[in-house]
Parts: structure tokens; sequence; C-alpha cells
């Protein structure tokens, strides 16, 4: 019998952790203030009440519509145990309540690793890229003081103002942009949502609202508002938001997603609907501040190469600079050379560059890289297939050339370190079909001559 009453408690406890939501106008108790508890486990608000009583006194409510309505002439308090045929009671979405320190994230300056203990963390999955990952994690670290110095109460003895800053990641797909923010929200335990600007468009026209990146973000933090308003939102393919040239017609999905993002960046208010990225009556609103949630926007900028070493040679063929024509055009790491004119003329707009003060540009992935990739972090694709044949107790070595072989194959396919687990998987499935057939086998070791289909990979038996 206690142990019940415990239960019920429980069960108590954790409903009060959510916000009740009205019935009718699906607001939530944040919004339509304390709600009225009705039988069938259904709130109402006070307006809403309200409104149904005026309708009912006004003489403005149309009787001959209560026959379309299967729920009328319900006992409310059966309505948990009734199924009506083909009619589905929607599943309410829970909002969690803020808590009384709202707005003051739950966690101190001393949470917040220094940016050498960041960039340690992230040598550890992340190879190369080390001018990235350096001003990454000084970024990172700034952001969450400027977190924790906004939702400090103390007044402010001088007027100096943190500025958010938001991150702007140019280069080569396959190089580790998404790699290293998710390997950063992991390491700082935040929420992260990872969109596509390539499927969102102008508030109205067909394609995903912008107010959706704050949704996925809400989902990803499990509906806790809170939690999330301090998460990491990641936009890939930003270059295909640049301005379109030479059209006629409304660029939609170009600089006018450009124009609305505007408000998300720099820190705003809105309302986004919990637990889908559509607007309707039936799903409850949120309201979430974006003023805390760090925006890292992401792109490999096709062009932009062209177009810097078109202005770094223009200026070097004036005067005494003009020996240097020509110099950039082998540079391997010319998107170094950035600046906000050049992305300017790729099609970007002042204002969106403006919101995203820390610029970084991530290299080309070079041959050693890609060896490094495959063995070396911490859940390196060659570190999963030892593991996986250890399991049938089966000892697999790689050599060295092979490696490098593997290598060379997935920089000509020219998409970066993803095609290194392909070219991996190919060669690896007869493998992992044939080795557990038979028991007496003890060491596979993985050949250059496997590889180029020259010979096959050395097996040592047992014993
Ligand atoms: P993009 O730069 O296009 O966002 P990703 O970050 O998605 O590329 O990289 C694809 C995959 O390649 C990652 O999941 C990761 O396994 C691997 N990868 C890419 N770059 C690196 C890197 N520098 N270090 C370790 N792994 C990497």
């Amino acid at each position: 019998m206690e142990e019940k009453d415990t239960n019920q408690n429980q069960n108590q406890n954790q409903e009060d952790e959510y916000e009740k939501i009205c019935y009718i106008c699906r607001r939530p108790e944040s919004k339509a203030g304390s709600m009225i508890q009705m039988p069938g486990n259904m709130c109402l608000c006070h307006d809403c009440m309200q409104k149904a009583f005026d309708a009912v006194t006004k003489g403005g409510m149309d009787f001959s519509q209560l026959q379309h309505m299967p729920y009328m002439n319900l006992n409310l308090n059966d309505f948990n145990n009734i199924k009506l045929p083909d009619t589905e009671i929607p599943q309410k979405k829970k909002i969690k309540k803020k808590t009384e320190k709202s707005g003051q994230p739950s966690f101190s300056i001393k949470d917040i690793p220094a940016p050498h203990k960041i960039k340690t963390s992230l040598d550890e999955y992340v190879i190369g890229q080390e001018k990235a990952k350096k001003v990454i994690s000084v970024a990172v670290y700034n952001h969450y003081k400027r977190v924790l110095h906004k939702s400090d109460q103390q007044p402010d003895d001088d007027d100096v103002r943190i500025e958010k800053s938001n991150i702007l990641m140019i280069g080569p797909t396959g190089s580790g942009k998404t790699y290293l923010v998710k390997t950063l929200a992991r390491l700082l335990d935040v929420p992260l949502a990872i969109a596509d600007a390539t499927a969102l468009t102008e508030a109205g026209y067909i394609g995903d609202d912008i107010e959706s990146v704050v949704s996925k973000l809400l989902a990803a933090a499990g509906n806790d508002v809170e939690k999330a308003e301090r998460g990491i939102i990641f936009i890939d393919e930003i270059d295909k938001i640049a301005k379109k040239k030479n059209t006629n017609t409304r660029d939609v999905s170009g600089e006018s997603v450009q124009q609305e993002l505007l408000k998300l960046l720099e820190g705003s208010t809105v309302e986004v609907p919990v637990g889908s990225n559509q607007k309707n009556a039936l799903t409850p609103m949120a309201t979430v501040n974006t003023d805390h949630i760090l925006f890292i926007c992401g792109g490999a900028f096709p062009d932009l190469e062209d177009i810097i070493k078109e202005r770094l040679n223009k200026t070097s063929s004036i005067g005494f600079k003009a020996e240097l024509k020509d110099r950039y055009d082998e540079d391997p790491d010319i998107l170094s050379y950035v600046t906000s004119r050049d992305l300017r003329t790729f099609g970007m707009i002042p204002e969106f560059l403006g919101r995203l003060p820390v610029m970084v540009t991530f290299t080309k992935l070079t041959e050693p890289m890609m060896v490094e990739i495959l063995k070396k972090p911490k859940n390196a694709i060659v570190k999963q297939y030892i593991k996986l044949l250890a399991m049938d107790e089966v000892k697999l070595i790689f050599e060295e050339e092979a490696l490098g072989w593997i290598a060379k194959e997935a920089l000509k396919r020219e998409t970066g370190a993803r095609a290194l687990r392909a070219i991996m998987e190919e060669f690896m499935l007869d493998i992992m079909y044939e080795v557990p057939k038979d028991s007496g086998i003890g060491t596979v070791v993985i050949t250059r001559e496997y590889l180029e289909k020259s010979g096959g990979p050395r097996i040592e038996m047992r014993g």
C-alpha cells in the first residue's frame, strides 16, 4: 500500500515538472496563466473557460453542431477509458517548466573547461585542423563565459558588453566540420541540433521555416527550454543560401533566408512548436530565447578559392609586389586568406557576416592526415574493426602500406574522410564473412596486395 502511494507521489512529481496545456487554445501554463483542471485530465485556461461561458450565456453557441462533436455526450470521467473508432485523441507533447532560477544556467564557470582543455579533448577525435580547433576552443569558452556573465544577478560595474561569438566554418567537404561540432557538443554536454540550410525557405513558402532549427534544438534537449537555451545549432551548407545571381524572381531560399536568420543569430525570442516543425492548432508552443544559443554555420563555399586568388593576384600585380603574381595559384591553404569582402563577393550579405564574427577555415585533408584518421582517433575505423574481430578471438593487423593505399584511394574520390569508411567496408566485407567460418584462424594481416587485388590477406593459424 505504502509502495503504491510512493509510486503515485513520484508520478505526481514527474507530472509537476511539465507544464499543463490548455485543451482548446494549446497555450502552455507559462503563457496562458494557471489552468482549470477538468475531469478526464483536461485543462482549460481562464480565457477559454470565459469564452465558453460567454458563448453559452450570450446565445452564441450553435447547438445544431452538437451532433458533429463526438465527445459531447460522454461522461468526462470515462474519457480515459473509451476508444472511439478512427478517433485518435491527440497525444500531448510536454514542455518542461522553467524553474525559478529561469534564465540562469545550471552550470558555473568551473564547469566550462579552459580552451586548452577543450582543444586537448578535441585532439583525441579530430585530426589536424589545428588552427580551427584552437579558434573554436577559445570562441566556445568565451561564449559560455558570456552566458554566465549575462545571467549574473549583480549589476554591471562597467559598461563592457561581451558580444556573441557565433562561428562561421569554411572548408572542403569531409574535412571534419560537422564532426568537430558533434564532438564539441558531446564534450560540453550541451544539446546540439544540425540543420541543413538548403531545406530552409522564407516563411510562407514550401520548405522549413527558419524557426524549425530552434524546434530541432528543443527536441534534442528533451523539450527542456532551459537546456535548449544554452545549446548549439549547427547550420550546414550555409553557402547554398548565398544571394542568387542574375535572378528576376524573389530569392526565397537565398538572400531572404539570410535576412530571416539575422534575428536568430543575434538573439531574439521565438515561438516554436514543440515536437514538430509545423505550427498548427494542436501543437503546443514554447518560447525560446536564442540569445545564449551558440550558432555555428558551415559550408564548403565552392569557387571561393578563385575569388580569393583573383583578389590577391589583383593586389600583387600592382607596383613592386608584381613578382608575386600567380604565387597563390599553387597555395594549398588559400582559404586561410579569406576576408569578409570575398564572402560578400560570393553572395553572403554583410549583415549576416557581421553576426558570425569568428571565422575559421579548414584545410583539405592530405594523405598522411587520412592515414592518421584511419588509425588514431579514439573511435578510429581501424580500431573498430580490430575490436570486432577480437570478439572472435582473431587478431587483425593492418600493414602501414595498406593504410597508405586506402588514403590515396580516398583522396581520388574527393569527398574527404567520408570516402575512407566506404573503401574500408568494400575490402573488409569478405574478411568479416570468411574469417568466422574457420575457428583455426588466429591472425589476419591486411596487405597492400590484397587491396590492389594482386594477392590475398596474410592468414596465420592458431598455436
Ligand atoms: P564536413 O566537413 O563535410 O562536415 P564531416 O565532419 O561530416 O565533414 O566528416 C565526415 C566524416 O569524416 C566524419 O564523421 C569523421 O568520421 C571523418 N572526419 C573528417 N574529418 C576528420 C578529421 N579531421 N579528423 C577525424 N575524422 C574526420
